[in-house]
């Protein structure tokens, strides 16, 4: 598979607002200017669909991009701001933990981490909360190009090691940058091979 379509859908307030959970859904998060919106332009191979920025909280819905005619791409706000209200935050972490705890067809997230830095906190704690809601997840380290080759695989280990100490299992990591499309294949890949094993949830009940 290659992806060669790429279409924004709509930007959600809330987890209700999103597109009918009809097909198997892919979401992107990391701290604000980690390189997701570069890293998901990368993916799709488009300059323009998700909006790179420097300026830091600005994607703040929760963002649907069909891809392929087939499955859904998701550009969930930053966390880990540091030029915003406590009101503001709580408003954004809760939109997505009800996004990540409700959404039925969400296959993984994929959290990125800068391979520029060594373990921070705040990542392993975000990856603590997706553990006690049950969220799958694999992570893609960012900006490989940026530092040594050298360096950006130690800080991966780093992080790994960080999280063999609170994990028995650990999910697969890619090493990405989006300047030199690297990773690009191997994410792709990844995702066909969980498209091929994705099966809908059946619709809840109504009344
Ligand atoms: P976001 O806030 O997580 O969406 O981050 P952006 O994609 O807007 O990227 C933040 C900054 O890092 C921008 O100046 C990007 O050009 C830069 N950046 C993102 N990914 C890469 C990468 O792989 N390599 C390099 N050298 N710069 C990158």
């Amino acid at each position: 598979m290659d992806i060669t379509t790429a279409k924004y859908i709509i930007s959600s307030p809330t987890v209700g607002g999103c597109p009918k959970p009809d097909r198997a859904e892919y979401a992107f998060i990391g701290r604000s200017n980690v390189g997701k919106s570069s890293l998901i332009n990368m993916l799709t191979n488009q300059s323009k669909l998700a909006k790179t920025s420097n300026t830091p909280g600005k994607t703040q819905l929760i963002n649907h991009f069909l891809i392929n005619n087939s499955f859904y791409i998701v550009d969930l706000p930053g966390y880990g701001f540091a030029k915003v209200s406590q009101k503001t935050r709580a408003t954004w972490e809760k939109m997505i933990e009800d996004y990540l705890k409700e959404r039925t067809n969400l296959v993984t997230v994929f959290v990125l981490i800068d391979s520029r830095h060594e373990p921070q906190k705040i990542d392993l704690e975000f990856l603590r909360k997706l553990g006690e809601w049950g969220v799958p997840f694999n992570v893609i380290f960012t900006k490989a190009d940026k530092s040594s080759q050298r360096d950006a695989a130690k800080n991966a280990r780093y992080f790994v090691e960080a999280m063999k100490k609170e994990w028995e299992f650990i999910p697969r990591s890619f090493m990405t940058s989006a300047v030199k499309f690297l990773g690009r294949k191997e994410i792709i890949a990844y995702i066909d091979e969980l498209n091929q094993e994705f099966v809908l949830p059946e619709e809840a009940p109504k009344g």
